[in-house]
């Protein structure tokens, strides 16, 4: 089972944290058709992972994935990372999101996803929250160690029932692979660039699951400017030294060019599915239960 994820923000991050650069929401604009017409193409629906800042003034862009029959799961409100907030803050921010959303579309809203999987041990109640919030699904595990984020010892990168103190959350972990003894992502984010198509393609093949993840901003060719000091630490709340901004910006823009066409490859090339779709396939029965 191959299921395909975008996390959608560009447009609310451009305005508050890029710069507001006119020219790039045209581009995203142009980017979103492109993948919504290669997934009509291919007959796929996916999950579409929306900040809930979105909604008040770039409330079309929701509108215009809903009306092409995908999921629309939440992506936080403000697209803040969840380890860098309290437990009412993060609560707020959850609720505020999936309210607007869900006005907007008319919809439940059932899948979540933590801005740069910012879920661990440590505030591992963001799945009481989520619970409490009405989600049932969550694909905010990466199960190993990353820069920001990442849950390095959650002990499954398959589909599994996680209860956090008798809250239960139907979880969809980044799916890993082994390369050179190291346990990496091969299916999103910047292995998915560096890699060739390929490798992905038989990993995919090889897996009995695999979670593709996407954010359009990754697959548009043009490299960012290094951010200055003041932009990253807004962003990602920790030291914006000179040499953690060029080591960020490396990662944000390594294989970009190509990464679209190559994205549109494995779409031709494999089938996938929505979060939606996946949990009706899966037997819930027989999946491990994860205590957190
Ligand atoms: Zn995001």
């Amino acid at each position: 089972m191959n299921i395909l994820t975008f996390d959608i923000e560009e447009w609310f991050a451009e305005e508050t944290l890029y710069g507001d650069r006119k020219e790039k929401y045209s581009e995203y604009d142009m980017y979103l058709g492109k993948i919504l017409d290669t997934l009509d193409e291919n007959n796929v629906k996916g999950t579409f992972f929306c900040v809930g800042g979105l909604v008040s003034k770039y409330d079309y862009v929701i509108k215009r994935i809903a009306e092409r029959g995908h999921e629309i799961g939440c992506h936080s409100n403000h697209h803040i990372f969840l380890n860098k907030m309290s437990y009412e803050e993060v609560l707020e921010d959850t609720k505020t999101a999936i309210d607007a959303i869900e006005q907007l579309i008319g919809m439940k809203v059932l899948s979540y996803r933590a801005p740069a999987f910012s879920v661990d041990k440590s505030n591992k109640w963001v799945f009481e929250i989520l619970a409490q919030c009405g989600i049932e699904r969550d694909a905010s595990v990466f199960p190993a160690a990353r820069d920001f984020g990442g849950f390095s010892n959650f002990p499954s990168d398959m589909p599994c029932i996680i209860n956090q103190g008798g809250h239960i959350i139907k979880e969809f972990p980044i799916c890993m692979t082994n390369v050179f003894g190291k346990r990496l992502a091969y299916s999103g984010g910047g292995y998915f660039r560096l890699f060739p198509l390929s490798l992905i393609l038989s990993e995919m093949s090889r897996a009995n699951y695999a979670m593709a993840y996407f954010h359009i901003g990754d697959l548009i060719p043009e490299s960012n400017a290094v951010m200055t000091r003041e932009e990253f630490e807004s962003y990602f709340k920790v030291n914006g030294s000179l040499i953690n901004r060029y080591k960020r910006f490396i990662k944000a823009n390594i294989g970009k060019s190509g990464a679209f066409g190559k994205m549109v490859s494995l779409i031709n090339k494999q089938s996938f599915i929505s979060i939606d779709e996946a949990d009706t396939l899966i037997d819930w029965g027989g999946m491990k239960q994860i205590e957190v």
